[in-house]
């Protein structure tokens, strides 16, 4: 192929310019281009140079040639984007729906001023005995940077100061005064080397079990023979399935290859951290949402200059620049945070996939429930497949009590904790175990209604019910509107307005007249404002500073508590009234974590699900920890009614502050798509409002499109953006917002 043209991204952001644009490749530039080079164009009526990325070469041309501008010149010394970046911003953006430079601005890490520091390192300075008295110490005084540090230094030889820094959180205060304090030393190095190689290998490898080794050999034979695909590696929480990582890692290390690790933000602890850091020291660095851009893009050209091997963190790491990936691992597979909620709306898993394609590496999803969609390409052969069958150390799971509040309340019990768990919360109270409590939602039916009239307190903004917080204040948990709390119902001026009070903060006030001397933690949004605020409420609870522990979604994910005997989950199904197909899985998931909590030590753990709907089979198969069972019921729901992962489904979300045209619009791209389904085959469903039908004064209408082939929906994606690119002049006002198989409901 001849690169006579070349299809370039305008680097500005204007949603006007969104497209490629086609110029011609001056002789001199010929052969000297590639996707991902920045180059200068003449632009606009005036020709005005602006900066812009090479998409693609070809020879294909788009415009008769006199009209076709040429390419100018090259950027020198700009970041030449790596081509296959670009590449992927540029799949990204036909396979998800978004405007170019959003994609690209998602895999491309913004360049930021990039010191070159010198290299420092930290050793420990004191003897092991000085060391576990200075732990000990750190520990009782709650100096948990401290005590991190010094726990890293208990197992590895040196600890890079950057890494003190920005993974494990400690300051550069407190460095500095334990080095004054001859705790630690650090040293300054010329020459940038890893000295942490010493680390490997020569570590207390742990010996892997049977069925542990067996899947790290038959991962390694396949990828020895350069066989590479995606696998799903099935087993339980605790049943070892990052040690099964951390050896698939360092088989693949051993290559020459490199490797990235996707956790979910909410379970990258530093523990977690650690675990990776003690066994390949500093050929990991980690990124996470507390480091700053420029803080994401040094790591991120460490990644390209070879001085790391492997790239721990959530969603985002999956775009480390690394020059030979061999390996893409995706911890928590069916965790919903892997869908990005900004445009684009990929999907970690399946850009993954694109990935390893691109980079000829490998995949492995890891999950103790896997998604639905995960574990159909199993049953399609797909995927290959990878099952854990234990808990390590033989380890049992809890037994689990299903209750039925219906019939609580038909024995007159209105609380909301059932004789049941209350009778064993009293039990292990008296037995000094800890308990952990889960509400399916925050402040879910905190909403307020009037007892006479059945008005609901809504938010002026969006089409939500406003939550009570507090004593005295009503708070929209869409756009943050507040209001005071009403004394009379605004409609009838009955005093009989109030809310149905099942969110954390009323556990916590029922617990208290429960159990007046439980000592009681409380994790959800509000007390989990500040960065640290997450990590101090777990080593607190960790540490035995509290009996009992009541939290969101936030508490069934990443420590393990031994102590923790029984786990309670006080309104199982109210994620099943979320109203978009995924809910039973959501809540099956939901649950089996939750259980899954209890019983991680030496004592075996309970757990007490109450529920409205004890028949449900997303609660009774999670009541009997049975994951087939549900997949089977689940699977031909899906099947029935056309959901994915059997159909592919693309949500349309049109938005405009006006909502008549918003009518207008929508009938009008439905009944485009409708004609044109009718040769294509698309399934359009809609327009209907959208649950919420109105955030932030902005009106929301959907349509919905099915289809078993991808393409096909992307093709139904172009058509509406033509549509929409043809109507601009008349409907400036309106947006159109494209969401492929969607995890969440609009
Ligand atoms: P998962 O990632 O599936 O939750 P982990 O890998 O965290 O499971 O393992 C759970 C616990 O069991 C960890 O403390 C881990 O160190 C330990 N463990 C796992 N495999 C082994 C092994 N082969 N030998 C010793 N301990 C192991
Ligand atoms: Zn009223
Ligand atoms: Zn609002």
């Amino acid at each position: 192929m001849e690169d006579k043209y070349a299809n370039i991204c305008v680097d500005i952001s204007h949603e006007k310019v969104d497209r490629p644009f086609q110029y011609k490749v001056p002789q001199a530039l010929r052969g000297k281009l590639a996707p991902g080079m920045q180059v200068l164009i003449p632009f606009g009526r005036g020709n005005k140079l602006i900066k812009g990325f090479v998409l693609a070469l070809t020879d294909v041309s788009e415009y008769p040639d006199e009209l076709c501008k040429e390419v100018a010149d090259v950027v020198e010394g700009g970041i030449s984007a790596e081509g296959r970046f670009v590449a992927l911003a540029a799949w990204m953006r036909a396979n998800y729906g978004s405007t170019l430079i959003a994609a690209l601005k998602t895999v491309l890490p913004v360049k930021e001023q990039v010191r070159q520091v010198s290299r420092r390192d930290i050793y420990l300075n004191v003897s092991k005995q000085e060391l576990e008295a200075l732990l000990g110490e750190a520990k009782k005084k709650r100096h948990v940077a401290k005590e991190r540090l010094l726990e890293a230094l208990s197992t590895v030889d040196a600890l890079s100061y950057s890494f003190a820094l920005m993974q494990l959180g400690v300051s550069s205060k407190t460095l500095q005064a334990m080095e004054n304090q001859g705790i630690i030393r650090m040293e300054t190095k010329t020459a940038y080397r890893n000295p942490v190689k010493e680390t490997e290998g020569k570590k207390d490898r742990i010996a892997l079990s049977y069925e542990q080794q067996q899947i790290v050999d038959s991962f390694l034979n396949d990828y020895k023979n350069n066989i590479r695909k995606t696998y799903l590696l099935y087993g339980v929480t605790g049943s070892g399935k990052t040690e099964v990582y951390m050896e698939m890692i360092a088989g693949v290390l051993s290559e020459g290859k490199e490797a990235i690790v996707l956790i979910p933000e909410i379970a990258l602890t530093y523990q977690t951290v650690l675990r990776f850091y003690k066994r390949f020291g500093d050929r990991i660095s980690v990124i996470h949402s507390k480091l700053s851009r420029g803080e994401r893009f040094d790591q991120f050209e460490r990644a390209k200059r070879g001085e790391i091997q492997i790239m721990i963190g959530p969603r985002s790491a999956l775009f480390t620049p690394f020059s030979n990936l061999g390996l893409i691992i995706i911890d928590e597979e069916h965790e919903g945070s892997y869908k990005s909620d900004g445009m684009p709306k990929y999907h970690a898993r399946e850009t993954a996939e694109y990935i390893a394609g691109e980079n000829g590496a490998s995949l492995v999803l890891g999950s103790a429930t896997p998604s639905v969609t995960a574990y159909y390409k199993v049953q399609t052969g797909e995927y290959g497949f990878f099952r854990l069958q234990d808990r390590f150390g033989g380890k049992y799971l809890p037994s689990v009590y299903r209750v039925d509040l219906r019939e609580e309340l038909k024995k007159g019990n209105r609380s909301m904790f059932s004789n049941l768990l209350y009778e064993k919360m009293k039990e292990r109270l008296e037995k000094k175990e800890q308990i952990m409590l889960f509400l399916n939602r925050r402040g879910y039916a905190g909403f307020i209604t009037c007892r006479s009239c059945g008005y609901v307190v809504k938010c002026p903004h969006c089409d939500v019910s406003l939550t009570e917080h507090g004593k005295n204040k009503l708070v929209c948990h869409y756009c943050g509107y507040e209001a005071l709390s009403y004394k009379q119902c605004p409609e009838c001026g009955s005093p009989y307005i109030a809310g149905f009070k099942v969110g954390t903060e009323q556990v916590e006030e029922r617990i208290k007249t429960m159990f007046p001397k439980a000592r009681v933690l409380r994790m959800d949004k509000d007390t989990t404002r500040k960065k640290d605020d997450y990590e101090k409420i777990l080593s607190a609870f960790a540490k035995k500073e509290a009996d009992i522990l009541i939290g969101t979604q936030m508490i069934v994910k990443g420590h393990d508590f031994p102590d923790v005997t029984l786990v309670g989950v006080l309104a199982a199904d109210l994620s099943l009234s979320a109203g978009d197909y995924r809910a039973a899985e959501r809540t099956f998931q939901l649950l089996t974590q939750a259980v899954g909590r209890a019983g991680r030590g030496k004592t075996p753990g309970e757990a007490v699900i109450q529920t409205y709907r004890p028949d449900h089979y997303a609660v009774l198969h999670a009541t009997n920890q049975d994951y087939e069972s549900f997949y089977k019921e689940e699977i031909a729901y899906r099947k029935v009614c056309g959901y994915p992962p059997v159909m592919h489904m693309l949500a349309l979300l049109f938005t405009s502050a006006n909502e008549k045209r918003l009518g207008d619009i929508v009938k009008e791209a439905a009944a485009g798509l409708r004609k044109a389904a009718e040769e294509k085959g698309w399934r359009v469903i809609g327009p209907a409002d959208a649950v919420v039908g109105k955030i932030n004064d902005v009106y929301r209408k959907m349509i919905y499109i099915r289809h078993e082939d991808y393409g096909q929906l992307v093709c139904a994606k172009d058509f509406t953006e033509a549509l929409m690119e043809e109507k601009k002049k008349e409907y400036g006002d309106c947006s159109v917002y494209f969401d492929f198989d969607p995890m969440n409901g609009y």
